[in-house]
């Protein structure tokens, strides 16, 4: 919070006062409406302090707000990526497969490594090539090449070997 904001509202407010208290003395209309300007120009400056104030004291309770969200979601992140596994299911391509024991009965499948580093879990989808199938993600739509005619259904991440039995033989 800026603190000379307050102050200004504060001094603003003050100089009205001020004016106020001269009110009584003053001897003719003329001095009247000179004092009516400067108090009119006090509150004014007084209100608009007040409101800038006002204005970022919203900005920032925003500001915890977003960042109180992005905590929680790299938490839960933190949480879920547990759950993966890296493997190696065909020569030259790395990916993450569910494993197993924290699988909470979802099927086997694999995620995006790309995405799995941006903190975001996006299940890989296969899609047929011309020559070989692909695996492709939908959220960053990279597209992994699995030297494969057809992909096979993905499996939790225990049961993919460190032999590249899939290839094409
Ligand atoms: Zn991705």
């Amino acid at each position: 919070m800026d603190m000379s904001l307050i102050q200004g509202t504060v001094a603003g407010l003050k100089a009205a006062s001020d004016i106020a208290k001269g009110f009584l003395e003053l001897k003719s209309i003329a001095d009247v409406q000179t004092k009516v300007i400067d108090l009119q120009s006090a509150i004014l400056s007084a209100q608009s302090s007040a409101l800038s104030a006002n204005a970022e004291q919203s900005a920032m309770i925003e500001k915890i707000r977003a960042l109180k969200e992005e905590i929680t979601s790299i938490k839960k992140w933190e949480e879920e990526k547990k759950r993966y596994a890296l493997v190696n299911p065909w020569s030259g391509f790395v990916t993450y497969a569910l494993k197993k024991e924290s699988s909470n009965s979802e099927p086997p499948h694999l995620i995006c490594t790309k995405c799995y580093e941006d903190g975001r879990k996006s299940i890989l989808n296969p899609k047929k090539n011309t020559s070989h199938a692909l695996l492709y993600c939908p959220v960053c739509k990279a597209e992994m090449h699995t030297r494969l005619v057809v992909i096979h259904t993905a499996k939790y991440a225990h049961e993919y070997s460190s032999k590249t039995h899939e290839e094409i033989k």
